[in-house]
């Protein structure tokens, strides 16, 4: 992977996977950038949820080494993962907070934008922006959503562990958390190969089963 910024002295960096990707989409959508533009963005709002995880962390004198984007979203790698239940769910909850927050924001602007367009000289563009907007709130509501799925090690499976965890051993809660993080992983594997337009949840499903 290469880094590409450092926020808080912690280097983002983009995995190889991931300029591949964007390479394949810049050239398959030219010459209408939209896609192009959808991703990129995407991956901006991918970087503010880790850096909401990272935001808290350092809040806990918690070390980040870095924050890596792949193509199925960023990895924060965390130094040490704490023990105590009541920092980690604030750890874990905060990433799809942020995604939320966002989708909701990105959700009201494309409608002001979008409904104000048609008066304005330049309403395509407007029309387009207000587009690009609403398919971006979409996408991080579904983001905030879907890493809310107790599905260890994602972060709903870290808040469900650290739930856990208040009332039994932290090895145990940790025992049942990946339990249910790999069935969740088949779950996932099996629904993209019987709906293949959700192919990615293939790959998401692999990496959240070996991770367990
Ligand atoms: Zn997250």
């Amino acid at each position: 992977s290469f880094k590409i910024a450092s926020i808080w002295g912690i280097p983002i960096e983009l995995h190889l996977t991931f300029i591949l990707l964007m390479s394949a989409v810049a050239i398959l959508s030219y010459p209408s950038f939209y896609l192009f533009a959808l991703i990129l963005f995407l991956f901006i709002f991918v970087v503010l949820h880790e850096l909401a995880h990272t935001f808290i962390a350092r809040h806990y004198k918690i070390r980040v080494r870095k924050i890596v984007l792949y193509p199925i979203g960023g990895v924060s790698e965390i130094e040490e993962i704490p023990e105590t239940p009541s920092i980690e769910w604030r750890l874990a909850i905060a990433g799809p907070l942020a995604s939320l927050l966002i989708g909701a924001v990105l959700f009201g602007l494309s409608l002001i934008v979008t409904i104000s367009a048609p008066r304005t000289p330049i309403s395509a563009s407007l029309g387009t922006a207000g587009s690009l907007m609403l398919d971006l709130a979409t996408l991080n509501l579904l983001l905030g959503g879907f890493n809310l799925i107790p599905a260890f090690p994602m972060d709903g499976g870290r808040v469900f562990r650290a739930i856990l965890a208040e009332r039994m051993k932290f090895t145990d809660a940790t025992k049942y958390a990946t339990y249910i993080g790999r069935l969740f992983g088949i779950a996932m594997v099996v629904f993209g190969i019987i709906f293949p337009s959700y192919f990615l949840l293939i790959v998401v499903g692999l990496f959240v089963y070996i991770g367990a």
